[in-house]
């Protein structure tokens, strides 16, 4: 099956009993065994629940992984994998990371014996000297595309580079969901989502997930989903269910809105620089690892005024953190999603105040451009 149909189907099979098309939600809680221990497959639903079963099967099916484990949050699923890790492992930290996962490493983990090392760039040296810096590197964590920054990472290097010294590569997908990018395909090792995101597509749902490449490795992934219990409703897995059924429908349409507005802003007097993958110098392997650049766009502007301005002025794009649903949004990571990160870090990363991240949505495009030619005044 190609990815449309397996959005739609994969995981989702009519039920037996009744024929229904859409698959009854699980609510129960518990199962009846015929005798202790024997049962169909279920027990109790934060070990298992079908619901989830199908979420995670659908999930698998999209990333090309072998298994999926799904949380209720997409910082759950990021915990639960870090907490497969001994105290002394160590993780290399791609550049720059969602702010919420650096406050996870740094402020939680590395309290608890993990060891962080940060890649100072997103070229393979910067990983390698990182790496180099870890007593025993378990995990090279990256984004690709970075956020809020979009720089785009080298999957398939970073892979080869994380197994030569023994560490498995973990990507957050988020950015660019399974329809734009396959990192396992690319040899990574995990896929980890906040499916809040891209994947439930409506600003309805929080969740997360954590796909594998071998199948051994969602043993201890799975371990700690029933020891630690961050699992999502079955409500919730259903309402994802839901939205990824369009997924690549809602996304193509969000990447050539993007494009539009890409260039409405490179003409932008009030816009100093565009962050969008498809503008970059390495534009050979953003064609070699993503089908399209993808709908999440960056830029900075002139003057704390102008942001002022936009923020106050913009009315069908709405002000608020989150990205990749229906809906345009737009937030200023300075003081929202990076709020987290100290001054030196943001300083560092080039997250200023006057940087804007935009979260493209399916409307109209012309409204769209409308809404920021008239914000921006
Ligand atoms: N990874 C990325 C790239 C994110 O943008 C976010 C949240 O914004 C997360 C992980 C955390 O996900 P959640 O908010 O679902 O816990």
């Amino acid at each position: 099956m190609r990815f449309g149909t397996k959005a739609v189907h994969a995981g989702q099979e009519p039920d037996p009993q009744t024929g229904a098309v859409v698959p009854p939600i699980y609510l129960s809680t518990t199962f009846r065994q015929e005798l202790p221990g024997k049962h169909k497959g279920y027990e109790y639903s934060r070990t298992k629940n079908p619901t989830r079963d199908q979420l995670e099967a659908c999930i698998t099916s999209l990333e090309g992984g072998a298994d999926t484990a799904c949380f209720s949050s997409g910082l759950s699923a990021t915990s639960a994998l870090i907490q497969t890790l001994a105290p002394g492992d160590g993780i290399v930290a791609g550049y720059d990371l969602y702010g919420g996962t650096v406050r996870l490493f740094d402020r939680v983990y590395s309290r608890w014996g993990i060891e962080i090392a940060y890649a100072e760039g997103n070229e393979l040296d910067a990983f390698e000297l990182a790496l180099q810096r870890l007593k025993k590197p378990a995990l090279i964590w990256i984004e690709s595309p970075t956020n809020p920054l979009l720089s785009i990472v080298d999957i398939s290097a970073l892979s080869d580079l994380a197994h030569k010294y023994g560490a498995k590569l973990v990507v957050d997908n988020t950015f660019a969901t399974p329809y734009l990018q396959t990192p396992l395909l690319l040899g990574a090792d995990y896929v980890v989502h906040s499916s809040t995101k891209y994947l439930g597509g409506h600003s309805d749902v929080v969740g997360g997930a954590i796909t594998v490449r071998c199948p051994d490795d969602i043993v201890p992934i799975r371990f700690i989903q029933n020891a630690v219990g961050s699992v999502p409703s079955p409500f919730d897995c259903y309402m994802l269910l839901r939205g990824i059924k369009t997924l690549h429908v809602r996304v193509e349409r969000q990447c050539i809105n993007a494009e539009k507005i890409v260039d409405f802003l490179v003409n932008h007097p009030k816009v100093k620089k565009v962050y969008y993958p498809g503008l970059f110098a390495n534009g050979d392997l953003v064609k070699k690892q993503m089908r399209h650049a993808g709908a999440m766009v960056t830029f900075e502007l002139d003057s704390d005024e102008t942001v002022n301005r936009l923020c106050r002025n913009i009315k069908i794009i709405t002000l608020a953190e989150s990205l990749g649903a229906v809906e345009s949004l737009i937030c200023i990571p300075y003081y929202m999603t990076h709020a987290s990160l100290s001054e030196n870090k943001k300083k560092q990363l080039s997250i200023t105040p006057t940087l804007v991240r935009l979260s493209v949505g399916i409307e109209e495009v012309d409204d769209l451009l409308n809404d920021l030619e008239t914000a921006l005044g």
